[in-house]
């Protein structure tokens, strides 16, 4: 024996330690083999599993074929058509990239391969076994190429033998192929499992194929994007808010067409879509992109399905950007689609006069700015108009409302309804709103009533003010009488230290003294009465802390925090006006709908409803 101990290992050994790398079960088989069918451009391609791939993975394509002598090398390691250079590693049209994959397959399985291509008369069949090649002779063959995968791993029983149960491999399987016919709606695809025909995908654009897939009520809830710069193009499709799902089923990215996991670029779509997501479900989406391979980072390891690149907080915000911009189009947002949600009927539109002016770029109707700008500049135009336009639609909820305006201070009054509707006897009282359990307001609506959650509707409109108050115009502050002084540990005084300047901008007479004091002079004019100052000051440091969002900016966070901070909390009574006021500036809010947090602000019931239930 010899003395060395360090020994090359037997070929077949290195293969299949390779082959651990790039094949870890049944569905690495089946991305391999149908992105090489893909890469030899078929535009049909069969995939036939059996036993959740352990006993058979075989792919039949109808793509460009092999040369004899292609065949046989293809099954060398290291052997590929495809790589030329690093950059072409994430080039536009080619999924393979090392050469690798069949090598590892065959290390690994017992494999045989048919190929024509479509100029030769007969074509190449070879078998091969543990890398082993058994046999390789001529075969008539239809153009393109067959290759079936027997018995995976069935060298190396440790493998094999740690494969999970047949529904979970088969899940994988499915996965793989959903991702790849995604990336290729132009591909036919068929995939039968244990001789059943599973899910046949004819050749279509890229919506047909998010249908077939995932079903017809998708159509109804596919929101397009589309944008392009010079070294970054997005495209493919977005949900709507209802196709959100509790679980992660539907999310899909692609760079130059070759499926990516990203929850770096998962947290900016989820971004974009902002409130109109409840906080544990996930967005639909379909989302291509397209860049530059030299800006892509290639160390990264080709099977992980991770991608860095340069540039990484600009697609970010792109892809954030572009999503808002589709949902925008597509009348998701910034207001909400009344028309697909069609929440009320449209049919009966008589808001009150002093509503009917919001088309003009007047300033609009006091109601709407009791928030924030007692000190302010008129709302900006477009702004108005949103504003305006969101409004109309909540004036036809609140149908034949009335509102009374101090002429001087732009107070809310009161707001009443006017004339009852259709063919009930007015009744003056019938409309008031109403507290249950110190938590919820009932306000009676003409279709049947609101059950309005107290804390996430003053939450919702307490963040839209400091938002506007901090990106436009500086609040008043109501001096306290006596002037406090609150003494802060080192961390937090830090943080307070470094929110200062936002926090004068809201309104609070906030200033350090040294040593972690700070003297507080007063608070927002909006806050002052419900709140005892240092402790609002508190909890809202608290709060910031724990509440860490890291893709709100600076405002955001500081306006969010603040609104929950300062929030009226459940268990607090509130008095007719109060309760008034607050659906009054709930619904001038761009987005009444949802807390900041993504909590409902209100529940609709319809009267329609209550009438089913009542059936029996
Ligand atoms: P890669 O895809 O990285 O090149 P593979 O091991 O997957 O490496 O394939 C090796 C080579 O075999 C490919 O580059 C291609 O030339 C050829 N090949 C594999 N599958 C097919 C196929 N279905 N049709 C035509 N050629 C194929
Ligand atoms: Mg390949």
């Amino acid at each position: 024996m010899s003395d060395n101990l360090v020994q090359l290992l037997p070929d077949a050994i290195a293969n299949q330690i390779a082959a651990g790398e790039v094949i870890q079960r049944p569905a690495s088989v089946v991305k391999e083999l149908v992105e090489n069918a893909v890469d030899a451009g078929a535009d049909e391609i069969n995939l036939i599993i059996k036993d959740a791939g352990k006993n058979l993975i075989q792919v039949i394509d109808n793509g460009c074929g092999m040369s004899e002598t292609d065949a046989r090398m293809s099954l060398e390691r290291h052997a590929t058509s495809k790589l030329r250079t690093a950059a072409d590693l994430f080039s536009l049209h080619t999924m393979g990239f090392r050469g690798e994959a069949l090598a590892s397959i065959v290390a690994i399985a017992q494999v045989e391969m048919k190929t024509r291509r479509a100029t030769d008369d007969l074509g190449t069949r070879i078998a091969v076994e543990g890398s082993e090649v058994q046999a390789q002779e001529p075969v008539a063959a239809p153009p393109g190429t067959s290759i079936a995968v027997r018995n995976l791993f069935y060298n190396v029983p440790a493998r094999r033998n740690f494969l999970k149960s047949d529904s979970v491999e088969l899940r994988h399987i499915r996965e793989e192929y959903i991702r790849i016919a995604l990336a290729h709606p132009s591909v036919r695809f068929d995939l039968h499992v244990n001789d059943k025909l599973d899910l046949s995908l004819v050749s279509g654009n890229l919506r047909q194929r998010v249908i077939a897939i995932f079903g017809k009520k998708y159509r109804d809830l596919l929101v397009p994007i589309e944008e392009a710069t010079d070294v970054l193009s997005i495209g493919g499709y977005v949900g709507k808010p209802e196709a959100a799902r509790k679980s992660k089923v539907g999310q899909f990215f692609f760079i130059n067409d070759r499926y990516i996991r990203s929850s770096y670029l998962h947290h900016a779509v989820t971004m974009a879509y902002d409130e109109l997501l409840s906080k544990e479900s996930y967005p639909f989406y379909v989302i291509f992109l397209e860049i530059d391979p030299a800006r892509i980072d290639v160390n990264v390891h080709p099977t992980k399905q991770e991608i860095k690149f340069e540039d990484e907080r600009l697609i970010y915000n792109y892809l954030k950007a572009t999503i808002r911009h589709g949902l925008g189009r597509a009348s998701i947002m910034p207001t909400i689609d009344f028309e697909s949600d069609n929440p009320f009927s449209p049919s009966r539109t008589s808001y009150s006069p002093t509503m009917s002016q919001s088309d003009s770029e007047q300033p609009l109707p006091s109601k709407m700015n009791r928030e924030t700008p007692r000190s302010g500049s008129p709302t900006p135009p477009s702004e108005a108009k949103r504003h305006a336009n969101n409004l109309r639609q909540w004036e036809q909820l609140y149908e034949n409302l009335e509102v009374e305006v101090d002429t001087d201070t732009g107070e809310v009054l009161q707001s009443r309804l006017g004339q009852e509707e259709d063919t009930d006897a007015p009744s003056p009282h019938g409309r008031a709103p109403f507290q249950l359990h110190h938590r919820y307001i009932v306000s009676a609506i003409k279709s049947g009533w609101l059950l309005i959650d107290q804390q996430a509707a003053h939450e919702r409109i307490l963040y839209e003010g400091f938002l506007q108050t901090l990106r436009d115009k500086p609040a008043t502050s109501q001096t306290s009488l006596f002037p406090q002084t609150l003494d802060l540990a080192h961390a937090d005084a830090d943080l307070m230290q470094s929110l200062l300047p936002q926090l004068n901008q809201l309104g609070f007479d906030l200033e350090a003294f040294g040593g972690g004091s700070f003297i507080v002079r007063g608070i927002p004019a909006e806050l002052a009465g419900r709140n005892n100052e240092l402790d609002l000051l508190e909890r809202l440091l608290q709060q910031y802390k724990t509440n860490v969002d890291l893709s709100s900016d600076g405002h955001d966070r500081l306006a969010r925090t603040l609104a929950r901070a300062a929030a009226i909390k459940r268990g607090t009574g509130l008095e007719e006006t109060e309760m008034r006021s607050l659906i009054d500036r709930l619904f001038a809010c761009e987005q009444p709908r949802v807390a900041p947090n993504g909590k409902k602000c209100f529940i609709k019931y319809t009267l329609d409803e209550v009438e089913r239930m009542f059936a029996g």
